[in-house]
This record gives C-alpha cells, sequence and structure tokens, in this order.
C-alpha cells in the first residue's frame, strides 16, 4: 500500500463520518456507486462493493465454486485465490508459472491455464499485476484467453494494484465487460488510495453477474469510514498522482540498487520489488527485523528464497538497501 497513506480529503471525509457512527452504513453504498459508475463508466448496478476486494473474491467464490467444481489460478498467485477455494471445498489447479522461456519468469502462463480449463471449471483467477511477483499478462494475451475459455467460466481479473501500472499494453479489464459477460474485475481502494485498514474494494462485472454476487453479500458489508474515505479519495487526484510518482521514483531506486549489487530481482509493475535472496529468505528475513525493517518473505508462494519487499519513503527504502546489503554481507550464501 502506499507509504503516504491517505490523502487529506480521505482523512478529513472519515473524521466527518466519525461524528455519526449510531447508525448503519448505506447498505447499497449509493454515493460511492454513482461517483463510480460515472468515473469508470460503467452502469451503477455492475458494481458490487466488499469488505476489501478480498470479500468480493470470496463472493465471487459462494456462486461459482463449491465441491465438484474446480478453480484455475497460478503457482506464485495471490494467497486470497486458495483460501476462498478452499473455503467452500473446490478443487484446486495450480497452474506452473511461467519459467522464463515463452514468457517472463514467474509471470502466469495463459495458455497453460487454459489447458486445465475443463467443464467443472467455476472460476480463473488472473491477478494482473500479480502480487508477490509483480507480472502482468499483456491485453493480447488476455483477449486470446478470454476468446478461447467457453462463457460459463467466470474469469476474475484481480486489478488491485492497477493504478501503479504504466504499460502501453497494459488491459484495463472495465473496457472488456460488455464483450465478456462471464468477466469480474476487482480493484481496491487499500492499495495507492492508502485506505487498506478501512477495507473497501469492488468488482465490476456484468449487471446479472452482480445480482447472482448481491446475493450472497453480507447487507453492511462495507462500513461507513470506509464509504466515505472512498467517495473522497476518488476525488482526490493530486494525492493518487503524489502516489504513483512516488512509486515510480522508488521503484527506480531499488530496481537500481538491485542492478548495482548484483541482487536478482523479479521485475515488477507494481508497489513493491520481490528479490532472489539465492539461499533460504528465512534467516533473511529474521535478520532484517532485527535491523528494524519489515518484509515479506514468500515461502508459502513456492518462493523460498525470495523476498517481497513493498517500495516505502525515500528514507524507508535507503535504510532497507543498507541493512539488506549489510545483512547478504554477513551471511553470504
Ligand atoms: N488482490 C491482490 C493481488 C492483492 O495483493 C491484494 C492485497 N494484498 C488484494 C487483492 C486484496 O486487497 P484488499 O482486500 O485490501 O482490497
Amino acid at each position: 500500500e502506499t507509504p503516504l497513506g491517505p490523502g487529506p480529503a480521505a482523512r478529513a471525509a472519515v473524521a466527518r463520518a466519525a461524528a455519526d457512527l449510531g447508525r448503519y452504513p448505506d447498505g447499497h453504498a449509493f454515493t460511492l456507486r454513482r461517483v463510480l459508475s460515472e468515473r469508470l463508466g460503467v452502469a451503477p448496478e455492475a458494481i458490487t462493493f466488499g469488505n476489501g476486494s478480498n470479500d468480493v473474491l470470496d463472493l465471487v467464490a459462494r456462486v461459482f465454486l463449491g465441491p465438484c467444481r474446480n478453480a484455475v489460478y497460478s503457482e506464485h498467485a495471490f494467497a486470497v485465490y486458495p483460501i476462498v477455494t478452499q473455503a467452500v471445498g473446490a478443487e484446486h489447479r495450480v497452474v506452473p508459472a511461467h519459467d522464463g522461456r515463452r514468457g517472463p519468469a514467474y509471470g502466469h502462463d495463459l495458455d497453460a491455464m487454459r489447458e486445465r480449463v475443463d467443464e467443472h471449471t467455476g472460476v480463473v483467477f488472473i491477478a494482473n499485476p500479480n502480487n508477490p511477483t509483480g507480472t502482468w499478462v499483456r491485453d493480447y494475451e488476455l483477449e486470446d484467453f478470454l476468446d478461447s475459455l467457453p462463457r460459463q467460466v467466470v474469469v476474475v481479473l484481480d486489478e488491485a494494484y492497477r493504478e501503479y501500472v504504466e504499460e502501453p499494453q497494459y488491459p484495463d479489464g472495465a473496457a472488456w465487460l460488455a464483450r465478456y459477460p462471464n468477466l469480474v474485475v476487482t480493484r481496491t481502494f487499500s492499495k495507492i488510495h492508502g485506505l487498506a485498514a478501512l477495507r473497501v474494494g469492488y468488482a465490476l462485472t456484468h449487471p446479472d453477474l452482480a445480482g447472482l454476487l448481491e446475493r450472497v453479500r453480507q447487507p453492511f458489508n462495507v462500513n461507513a469510514l470506509g464509504l466515505a474515505a472512498a467517495e473522497a479519495a476518488l476525488d482526490d487526484a493530486e494525492h493518487l498522482w503524489r502516489s504513483r510518482e512516488l512509486n515510480r521514483q522508488e521503484m527506480a531506486r531499488w530496481v537500481e540498487a538491485c542492478r548495482a549489487r548484483g541482487w536478482d530481482y523479479i521485475p515488477s509493475v507494481g508497489n513493491f520489488i520481490t528479490l532472489d535472496t539465492g539461499r533460504p529468505a528465512g534467516p533473511v528475513y529474521e535478520a532484517l527485523l532485527r535491523e528494524g525493517v519489515i518484509v515479506r518473505p514468500i515461502a508459502g508462494y513456492g518462493l523460498p528464497n525470495h523476498l517481497r519487499i513493498t517500495l516505502g519513503l525515500p528514507e524507508e527504502n535507503l535504510r532497507a538497501i543498507a541493512a539488506l546489503e549489510r545483512v547478504l554481507a554477513e551471511a553470504p550464501a
């Protein structure tokens, strides 16, 4: 999430909303829905709000997965896909990621994913970009993939980090909703908007699909402070711009630091970078903790030698780079 936290407009909106906590929040998110629908050029009834986009992923699993169904997703993909799949007793089909020969190493192999889809597949999860690898899929790859799938298979395109991506071939899922009634685009206010603690995310889908998600959504799943902050954040273009600029600058710093020191990293379009420490990353993580630097070991993602580092403020990144340099020098691989 952005190290800047919420912008001034969102902070002020939370303070105002905090004056009235005695009533339930608006269960249909009327204002946020209207503002977002105008912004994105989608129908108001195409939006389903969640307690973070994790909640929306859970709604999708509860509607479209279950025993006798399977979910297809990539190796190293975001951890919530296995959780929501498991929660409803569906089968996991984890597809090996690209090894770097036919596509970006660690990235989703959409051809291989398509091969695992069968008549029992309820959902395919695609993280674009993916956490923790920072890899992404190109518009033409995704288009081929969507065109080749039967329409009863729901495709979740998870765009939690979309605002950070500046690649010309990065697809805008919202623009494809009219073409693919089986597409679920998920987004969040947690990352670039800095509202992670307030838990506001949403899905964009065909209105019929939204109607299905609506049947299992808890009525007050998004709280009043979150709704108020998200509305304000949408209007705060300057904060978004600052978050993105900072990320661009700090990503350049990390990439440069890695190149200069020969650290192996996965090229990332998100707000984090994942390094191969060349040794089991657990002890490196522990040593960094003792230096006061908190990063993420990702052995649980099938990457036992890697650490994911979320980009911080300039001074935090400088400190983290120096700490990492010391730790790696103290315990050579
Ligand atoms: N998708 C991806 C790829 C993520 O990394 C995250 C956050 N870790 C989410 C979705 C969920 O974010 P939230 O529930 O805060 O919207």
